[in-house]
């Protein structure tokens, strides 16, 4: 027997979920195929962050309307998602730094945009007393935030699922052919599954899908490492990261310092396997103590290490296929996704049931990575 659907979602990470969702509101009869269960890679197992500081230019307008969404989380999805919003503080610790800051700040309030600004070395220490005496101010948002990861896509998963959502775990998509005007997907179980459209938001995986129907993209795979402490009196509100450091830098409710910020491990897309690089974790932990003294000898309890694709631009492609009709892209977040997943699923429920978005997604497409004419020149004629 073939599952009949208006749309197939493939991916339970946070945008398949959030997909699922918000297309289930409108009134869409989906189903949503995950190969292994809810929040199983990126999505379950990221750093939280809710940050629309320090954004790519062409996803700025997207990340600042998904904070109106993130601020209604649990009208959303039933959980407050653990999201607290204590600010990001992007750290400075030269006057190099400074001015690179001041320039990012002038850039996007040149674009319009209000919700970054400059801060000093006073408001930096009222708002991080434990900061390191070397550092001479910061860039911050203040109602930027953080989340609990897991929590937050189980919320979307059950909430899509209360709506509706036929959502299979243990399912994942083998094949995808063309069946008529509606897409068949042949799951690995053998099961069948038919639709009008299809969701790509397979994470890691999407470039394969893609591949099935014909959209050529340029995927690297992502191993981003996170670690977290022991247990500390409470001294620090904002979530840290800084200028000149890959850092990210947050205390969690239960105390414990959760530390990351893009050092990177060893993933396999293959067998679904990670491994912790400690050379580069040791590198997080010296970022750690460089700007929180007070960190020094503190114990590491568990560190983690996550499977995610990266586009060559480090932004995501949100939008239709170029090659096939039916198919809307969802992918290639590059380490930024988290905070974008609640907005995103309400721009593919958009291109799904009313054919195009209001919200400010150009740029995002695929188009982007397709050759220009000038591109197409052979290389010995274009010298
Ligand atoms: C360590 C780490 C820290 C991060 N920190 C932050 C942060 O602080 N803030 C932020 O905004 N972002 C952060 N990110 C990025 C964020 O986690 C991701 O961008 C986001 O979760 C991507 O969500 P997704 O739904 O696209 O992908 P995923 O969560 O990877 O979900 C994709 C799902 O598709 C499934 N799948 C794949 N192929 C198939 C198939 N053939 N059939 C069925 N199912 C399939 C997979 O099993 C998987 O569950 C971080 C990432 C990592 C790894």
């Amino acid at each position: 027997m073939t599952v009949e659907a208006d749309v197939i979602i493939v991916g339970g990470g946070l945008h398949g979920c959030s997909s699922a969702l918000h297309l289930a509101q409108r009134g869409q009869r989906v189903v949503l195929l995950e190969r292994r269960h809810v929040g199983r890679h990126s999505s379950g197992i990221n750093a939280g962050g809710v940050r629309t500081l320090n954004r790519d230019p062409a996803e700025i307008g997207l990340s600042v309307a998904g904070m109106e969404l993130w601020r209604r989380i649990e009208e959303l999805v039933g959980d407050d998602c653990a999201f607290h919003a204590h600010g990001q503080i992007r750290i400075c610790e030269t006057e190099a730094d400074m001015e690179k800051s001041a320039r990012r700040v002038a850039l996007v309030r040149g674009m319009g945009f209000q919700h970054e600004e400059l801060i000093g070395r006073d408001e930096l220490r009222r708002l991080v007393p434990a900061i390191a005496p070397h550092c001479v101010g910061g860039h911050i948002v203040r109602d930027d935030g953080a989340a609990d990861p897991y929590r937050t896509t189980l919320a979307f998963a059950r909430r899509a699922r209360s709506l509706g959502v036929d959502l299979r775990e243990g399912e994942g998509l083998a094949r995808l052919d063309r069946a008529g005007g509606d897409w068949l997907v042949v799951a690995e179980s053998g099961r069948r599954y038919r639709a009008p459209v299809v969701v790509n938001a397979a994470g890691a995986w999407a470039g394969d899908i893609a591949a099935m129907v014909g959209d050529r993209v340029d995927l690297r795979v992502r191993a981003s490492m996170m670690m977290a402490t022991e247990r500390m009196p409470r001294f620090l509100d904002p979530v840290i990261s800084a200028v000149s450091r890959k850092l990210s830098f947050k205390q969690s409710d239960a105390g414990t310092l959760v530390i990351g910020g893009g050092q990177q491990g060893v993933a396999d897309r293959t067998t679904e396997r990670t491994r912790i690089n400690f050379a580069n974790l040791a590198r997080s932990a010296e970022a750690a103590i460089a700007l929180f003294p007070l960190m020094q000898g503190v114990r590491l309890v568990r560190s983690w290490c996550g499977i995610e694709a990266e586009t060559v631009d480090h932004v995501p492609v949100l939008g239709r296929s170029i090659a096939a009709e039916g198919i809307v892209h969802s992918f290639g977040y590059s380490g930024h996704g988290f905070q974008l997943g609640p907005i995103c699923g309400a721009v593919v429920a958009d291109l799904i049931t009313r054919g195009g978005t209001n919200l400010p997604v150009a740029g995002l497409s695929l188009d982007r990575f397709q050759p220009r004419p000038a591109e197409d020149v052979p290389v010995a004629a274009a010298h």
